[in-house]
């Protein structure tokens, strides 16, 4: 195995890591100081823009590691880096954010690309040419798949109400029920006919064999791992990283400002009623040699009682292992104890969202950043640009070349 690297240092590490950034001796005047709640990516990014705007920044953390849900971290058996919230696949367009990422690790490039397994048989995602032939025992050329799977299109469903009606009408119902109703109900927990059809914006169909899950111009995981490549970013001596250490009101009084990147019913200490996620358990499988023979896999039948499964040794295809582990994914509900993982954006939660909205706008000194924060998914370029945005927006506001500073990096809503 190569690219070996000492991860231990960043699962307990709380010393390890007050040692490795230091508080220096500029960081003692209450104006100057800035709190950051949440050593996830949002918070280590933002932190790392004011700390090189010459600004010092205390980091504070619940958990005993940094990097939040990008967190990963070597299995004890097999050796392999895995991603303990989940696979995350790096990608971004985004010229300013790809140099921003490089600068704290080296890259390897990828390629995702997904497989569906049903009863069916495993298909090839997101739904491309090969999906439709395989489905529709088909040899359709590009042109006539795409009038093929107009034909299935539901052209009564004029307004989508919910996400089954909308994708109803952009694929019809055989594709719908194969890839999408089950997977979807076993995602959220709901049927997709009491989902919003905001939800499904667009489903990826190509008509073509290209099953790259991503168009993105870069697409890659950092070869030192996530929570390096965030330890790397936490590293300068304006950043103070503390560790197993939970989010207190009493706190602000210390601090020219408040970034805050839990949960936003939290910090309102639920008075407006729980805002809804999802979260996921995940069962480990270690074995010999290969146990799926791919990255991503997704069970989309109500039958199989996970959603994904994933082999995490192919996330660093520049190492070998001659073990392997593989995570299945069970979704459920979140309770205040958990994990959140994926915001649920119910009716009733926006209703809700709008209540803490107002809230925080009366917050003198506290900004809410990432996708805790800001009650929204978000993937890692996303939090990255807003994070790199709203430090510049933080900063002009600071020395008064621009007003208001928004509340949120990014808008809840
Ligand atoms: C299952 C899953 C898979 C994903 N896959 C991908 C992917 O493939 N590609 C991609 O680009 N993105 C992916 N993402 C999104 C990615 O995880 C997020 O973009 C990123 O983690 C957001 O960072 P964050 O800092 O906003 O939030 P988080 O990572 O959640 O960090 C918030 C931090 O704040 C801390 N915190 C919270 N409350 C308090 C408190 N009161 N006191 C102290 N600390 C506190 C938490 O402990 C946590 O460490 C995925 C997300 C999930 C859930």
């Amino acid at each position: 195995m190569s690219g070996e690297r000492q991860d231990d240092d960043f699962l307990l590490g709380n010393a390890r890591f007050t040692n490795l950034n230091k508080a220096t001796d500029t960081m003692t005047t209450k104006q100057n100081k800035i709190l950051i709640v949440g050593a996830g990516l949002s918070g280590s990014v933002l932190a790392r823009q004011l700390a090189e705007a010459n600004l010092s920044c205390v980091v504070i953390d619940r958990r005993e590691n940094i990097a939040g849900m990008c967190y990963s971290s070597r299995d004890e058996e097999t050796g392999i880096d895995v991603h303990r919230f989940g696979p995350h696949i790096f990608h971004t367009s985004n010229e300013r954010v790809w140099s921003f990422v490089n600068r704290f690790d080296h890259w390897a490039p990828w390629v995702n690309q997904i497989k569906a397994n049903n009863a069916k048989g495993v298909f090839s995602m997101p739904i491309n040419l090969q999906t439709i032939n395989q489905l529709f025992g088909a040899n359709m050329n590009p042109m006539q798949a795409k009038e093929f799977i107009k034909s299935k299109q539901d052209k009564s469903i004029i307004e989508p109400k919910n996400a089954e009606e909308q994708l109803l009408r952009f694929v019809g119902s055989d594709i719908y029920e194969t890839f999408f109703r089950d997977y979807s109900t076993k995602q959220w927990g709901v049927s997709p006919r009491e989902l919003s059809a905001d939800i499904i914006k667009r489903i990826p169909v190509r008509f073509n064999y290209s099953d790259n899950y991503y168009f993105d111009k870069y697409q890659g995981f950092p070869m030192s791992g996530y929570t390096q490549w965030v330890a790397n970013m936490l590293k300068h001596e304006l950043i103070e990283l503390r560790l197993q250490t939970a989010y207190d009101p009493s706190m602000k009084d210390e601090y020219a400002h408040v970034f805050y990147s839990g949960p936003l019913d939290e910090y309102f200490e639920y008075s407006e009623g729980d805002l809804s996620y999802r979260t996921v358990d995940f069962k480990y499988e270690r074995g010999m040699g290969d146990l799926q023979g791919c990255g991503c896999m997704n069970y989309t039948d109500m039958s199989v009682p996970y959603t994904r499964a994933h082999e995490h040794k192919y996330f660093s295809p520049w190492e070998s292992h001659e073990k392997s582990v593989l995570l299945y994914e069970y979704s459920r509900e979140a309770s205040r104890d958990d994990d959140r993982f994926y915001p649920k954006r119910m009716p009733e939660d926006m209703l809700r969202l709008t209540q803490y909205m107002k809230l925080a706008e009366k917050e003198e000194k506290t900004s809410f950043i990432g996708r805790l924060g800001c009650y929204r998914y978000l993937d890692m370029h996303h939090v990255i640009a807003i994070s790199l945005d709203y430090a510049q927006a933080y900063l002009s506001w600071r020395d008064g070349s621009s007003t208001p500073l928004s509340k949120w990096a990014t808008s809840p809503c």
